[in-house]
């Protein structure tokens, strides 16, 4: 769009090496400190890291790097993928984080739908790219992350190069190529629960006004006095954006490695001052084990940003019993992430306990930036009445447009609201509220029954551990809701015990036709219950 009446303001362009600059000038001194594979702590502060980063794009230019390519990473948190995460998106070209823990095939075909032409590959991830190499035609260069010798050199991979090595003799004075702040930066693919994973390509812009965003006091309120530590892994949404706002902000940032056990991450919550975490439940689950076993406390632990799956009730009372607030977000790869924020408006600060705690279940309200409607099965939108539910659109300047390649078609409706792919309601108050994504809703009887309302109170059984409710197919009522539980070890569960549970929690047509335990629950590879493959393996279960 042609400005007619331009402001004389600076035309400062929102981009990402911006955000590392800044870090660099005014914090340079603050700490990041990143756990390496064999456990140890690596230390630096942001001043070696940007002139780390800036080595490293250099040498990424001397590969033959250019604007606009895409060079995949496959690593853990750690420093290495820190720096590649500014040094890539930095001269212009993408940074494709590829999730690790994503089956092979859907490995390879990331790495070739992307068209990445360089990989930066952790040393745990050297053996799973040399059983690939041979099916990834467009992959000119391998970077191991790490110093020369870390591992043997790999006999299959052409063109290898170790990091250190690499950016060794480079000059820390690099200067950053202008960008446009619309220039694409980073890629990230959904986890594809059904078909092909899609790409997600974020820009500059959309990154920063993003970390602006997720700093604010209403959002995770993230500060220069604060000590950040991401759960999630970078090649999740970015780590939920934490690498990007944290240099905004100048806090001190905790990269935890691959080590994302009770233990790893108490001892860096505790040693290293952490104040603000983020990550899925399970990972918190076994952090806040490990504690209550040991009889150890959270240190100066104060925020747990839970988002990924419903905060679940017994692990926000756990955590404030020690003084934590676990804060709720909801959003997805395509959200950046943030979409919104179980945080109190004014009336809700102004509720009694009880029913503040039961409104900031929801999944909370919306951050300025983010617009959101729920549209019900009549195609118009629903009323703001806590009950209307239907799909949810969004849109905003950090949601996705369309995914790349134009995979999926064209997904934005005439008003620019992306497909969420969840159903939900928005109340009068502003908070929205997920009863369950589309592809997992059960209907009985033509009504809708929330599995994650169950999910959560069934949670709350002291012998369970994951509890999970999924559709079977059902004569009479076309599908029943099940409910699948494993339990926490030692403990026994029979099914009339939990019926007797859930008794008077949940409407009565909910009630689920079976409980069913379980040994273990299949988990995606980004941390959350598989119920795909539990509705496919009991989807007969009532038959
Ligand atoms: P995938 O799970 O396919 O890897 P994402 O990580 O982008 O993809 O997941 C996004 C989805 O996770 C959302 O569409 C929603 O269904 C679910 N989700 C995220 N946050 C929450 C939350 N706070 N409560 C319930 N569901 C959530």
């Amino acid at each position: 769009m042609k400005t007619l009446n331009p402001g004389l303001m600076q035309d400062f362009s929102l981009t990402i090496p911006s955000l590392l600059e800044h870090a660099a000038t005014n914090h340079g001194g603050t700490e990041v400190v990143a756990r390496l594979l064999d456990g140890t702590l690596f230390r630096y502060d942001y001043t070696q890291l940007a002139d780390r980063t800036r080595q490293a794009a250099q040498a990424l230019m001397n590969l033959g790097v250019k604007y606009g390519d895409v060079v995949g990473t496959l690593s853990w948190n750690n420093h290495w993928h820190m720096e590649c995460f500014y040094a890539i998106s930095g001269i212009g070209s993408v940074c494709h984080t590829i999730n690790p823990r994503l089956f092979e095939d859907q490995i390879r075909y990331i790495i070739n739908h992307a068209n990445d032409k360089v990989l930066m590959i952790d040393q745990d991830f050297v053996g799973l790219v040399e059983s690939l190499v041979d099916q990834l035609p467009n992959v000119e260069t391998f970077v191991i992350l790490g110093a020369k010798g870390c591992v043997p050199e790999p006999s299959k991979l052409p063109n290898v190069h170790y990091y250190e090595a690499l950016i060794a003799q480079e000059p820390t004075g690099f200067e950053w190529p202008e960008l446009d702040e619309r220039s694409a930066s980073g890629l990230c693919y959904t986890s594809g629960t059904t078909g092909n994973p899609k790409g997600v390509l974020y820009s500059h812009r959309s990154t920063v006004l993003h970390s602006m965003a997720i700093a604010q006091p209403d959002n995770l309120s993230l500060s220069a006095t604060d000590c950040v530590m991401p759960a999630a892994p970078l090649y999740h949404a970015q780590s939920w954006g934490l690498p990007y706002a944290a240099c905004m902000v100048g806090a001190k940032f905790i990269l935890p490695g691959r080590q994302l056990d009770g233990p790893s991450l108490l001892s860096l919550i505790r040693d290293e001052g952490v104040t603000a975490v983020c990550g899925v439940p399970t990972i918190w689950t076994s952090v806040l084990e490990h504690a209550e076993k040991e009889n150890l406390d959270l240190g100066k632990l104060q925020r747990l940003l839970i988002g990924g799956t419903a905060l679940p009730t017994t692990m926000r009372d756990r955590f404030r019993d020690k003084g934590v607030a676990a804060v709720q977000i909801w959003g997805m790869t395509e959200t950046s992430p943030l979409g919104t924020i179980g945080k109190p408006n004014r009336a809700v600060a102004n509720m009694s306990d009880v029913d503040r705690d039961q409104q900031l279940l929801k999944q909370g309200r919306l951050p300025y930036g983010v617009q959101m409607k729920v549209v019900l099965e009549d195609g118009s939108t629903a009323p703001r009445d806590g009950a209307s539910s239907g799909d949810i659109w969004v849109k905003g300047p950090w949601i996705a447009s369309e995914y790349l390649h134009g995979d999926g078609g064209a997904l934005v409706d005439a008003d620019g609201f992306f497909p969420t792919g969840d159903v939900g309601h928005i109340d009068e108050l502003g908070y929205m509220k997920i009863t369950d994504r589309s592809k997992d809703v059960i209907k009985s009887g033509g009504e809708w029954i929330s599995s994650i309302d169950i999910e959560d109170i069934a949670g709350r059984h002291p012998a369970v551990s994951m509890a999970a409710v999924v559709a079977a197919a059902h004569s009479k009522w076309d599908e029943r809701p099940l409910l699948l539980v494993t339990l926490i070890e030692g403990q026994t569960l029979d099914s009339q015990e939990m019926l007797d549970f859930l008794e008077g929690k949940i409407a009565k047509w909910w009630m689920p036709d079976a409980v069913i335990v379980i040994d273990e629950m299949p988990m995606t590879a980004t941390g959350k219950i598989r119920k795909l493959t539990l509705r496919e393996a009991y989807w007969e279960h009532l038959s």
